[in-house]
């Protein structure tokens, strides 16, 4: 406390005599994609947090940077918009930059729902489950990236897709990707994390859900087999289960997502190596 508030003291007194704090932060981000805020020469008293379009997101210190997340869902809407990074204990705003939110211009897509699969009705508590998975903050940084793709295959549905339920519109989207995978294919996990979901689950089928840390989580779906446990620490290329078409699947595929604090982000903006499947992009194999 003692040293935290003589550290204000004195940057109300001597601003300049402080060194100053350098804020790398990109002027802009698409739809559906995840800004990353980089704070250097911090000083230690500080805590820090960055705000955009009313979200507020912790910045977490690394050395001398602070580092965080910002997503931008798919439903945020495009244009300029202001970003503000301030001292979490005080409130004071220590930079501010104006960000543009560019237009993800996703596409269309119909989905041919069986009637089991729109009989699907969750386990008690499922829903829940998994929302509070992707909400989950925890303090250690197990991710790096790149990430590896869980499985080698193509990707036959991008993210972002605003989704027809058999030709009426739904107002979802695709909150993650689909990889065209044979079932049994292995899936392993695209970073390090902490194994908070691995179980069979019925709306989303073989369910595994990775903690990266510090607000990033990654879900696995519809899988025929799970090969890990809860509360398993895995690094970047552990054997999670294997593809299947569990859940709301009409084919064997896995669906890879990524959440950061609860907002469903582009799986690919942190792995580059997985190509489209080519040709006309197929109508089922989807969960949301
Ligand atoms: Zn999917």
């Amino acid at each position: 406390m003692f040293r935290s508030a003589t550290h204000r003291f004195l940057l109300v007194l001597f601003p300049l005599l402080l060194p100053a704090q350098r804020f790398e932060i990109p002027g802009e981000v698409r739809q559906g994609d995840v800004l990353h805020v980089r704070v250097l020469d911090v000083g230690r008293p500080f805590s820090l947090e960055a705000e955009l379009n009313a979200r507020k997101v912790p910045l977490f210190s690394a050395g001398d940077a602070h580092a965080g997340l910002m997503p931008v869902s798919v439903l945020h809407p495009a244009g300029s918009f202001l970003l503000a990074v301030r001292d979490a204990s005080t409130g004071r705003t220590l930079h501010t930059q104006s960000v543009l939110v560019r237009d993800g211009a996703f596409p269309e897509q119909n989905i041919s729902a069986t009637g089991r699969m729109q009989s699907l009705k969750p386990l008690p508590g499922e829903m829940e489950r998994v929302h509070r998975l992707q909400r989950t903050v925890s303090l250690q940084r197990h991710w790096a990236e790149p990430f590896l793709p869980p499985t080698g295959d193509c990707m036959n549905s991008p993210f972002g897709v605003k989704r027809l339920h058999n030709g009426q519109p739904s107002g979802r989207f695709h909150g993650g990707i689909d990889l065209r995978s044979p079932k049994g294919r292995p899936i392993t996990a695209p970073s390090g994390g902490v194994v908070r979901i691995a179980r069979m689950l019925r709306v989303h089928g073989g369910t595994v859900g990775i903690d990266h840390g510090q607000g990033l989580i990654s879900m696995h779906l519809h899988m025929s087999r799970i090969a890990t446990r809860e509360g398993r620490t895995v690094k970047r290329g552990a054997l999670l289960g294997y593809v299947g078409a569990t859940g709301f699947a009409t084919g064997p595929h896995l669906h890879w997502a990524t959440y950061v604090h609860g907002v469903a982000v582009n799986p690919l903006q942190w792995s580059s190596r997985i190509d489209g499947c080519g040709g006309r992009s197929e109508e089922s194999q989807q969960i949301e």
